[in-house]
């Protein structure tokens, strides 16, 4: 059954109140009967708040019984195991909450300098802990530590902008990613909206979105859902 990966990057937004208001409308619209009814098409939607949302989300998850509907994933994780790594967030404690990872994304490679062998230690640490890295890159060569098997493909100038990348052309870099990388599934990633999400969803390598902006609102989120229809 084709696998789509349809997730949500909440990046620094939201507060508890603000993220289990976004539940209530997430989970109220019409997306679980969709769910409900398009099963042919198994669909991975992601949840990636900040670190201390995720209790709460995953007791709301638990609460509606969609634990295994929706799953969440943490935007970083410490490139240690448990230590005195004051401000850090380790893999062991973020798999209690979640069960995917966004690594190497390209704002903290920007801003906080991470190197192509932290974000290696990233992945490493991740893996241990049975939590799956989604891990970022902005160009199709850009380095790809072992292990990885789900790759997000986010052109920086598209990130963010309203300019998304051109659907042909993201094709060619999944493409490429999945036949020189040997890599399982790749996400288009850069000002994904409800209105184009099918445009690059219907491309053949394309697995999935990683969504910023627009998974902010739980009707657009939900849209975007719903709009995201793989040619099978
Ligand atoms: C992102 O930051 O991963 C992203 C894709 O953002 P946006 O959808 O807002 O372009």
């Amino acid at each position: 059954m084709k696998k789509l990966f349809l997730v949500a990057n909440w990046k620094e937004h939201k507060t508890l109140s603000e993220a289990h208001q976004f539940m209530i409308s997430f989970l109220g619209n019409d997306l679980l009967s969709y769910l409900a009814k398009n099963v042919s098409v198994d669909r991975k939607i992601i949840l990636c708040p900040s670190f201390i949302l995720l209790p709460e989300l995953a007791g709301l998850l638990h609460e509606f019984h969609l634990s295994g509907k929706i799953k969440l994933g943490a935007q970083n994780i410490s490139p240690y195991p448990d230590g005195p790594h004051t401000g850090e967030v380790s893999a062991r404690q973020i798999a209690e909450f979640a069960s995917y990872v966004i690594i190497g994304h390209s704002e903290r490679r920007r801003e906080y300098n991470e190197s192509d062998e932290i974000l290696e230690k990233k992945v490493s640490a991740a893996l241990e802990q049975n939590i799956t890295p989604i891990f970022c890159v902005s160009d199709k060569d850009e380095f790809i530590p072992s292990g990885v098997t789900l790759v997000a493909y986010e052109p920086v100038d598209a990130i963010g902008t309203g300019s998304p990348d051109d659907p042909k052309s993201a094709q060619a870099v999944a493409s490429y990613i999945k036949e020189k990388k040997h890599i399982h599934y790749v996400l288009y990633g850069g000002s994904v909206t409800s209105r184009n999400v099918d445009l690059y969803i219907q491309q053949p390598d394309i697995d999935g979105v990683l969504v910023g902006g627009a998974s902010l609102d739980p009707v657009e989120f939900s849209q975007i859902i719903q709009n995201a229809n793989p040619l099978l």
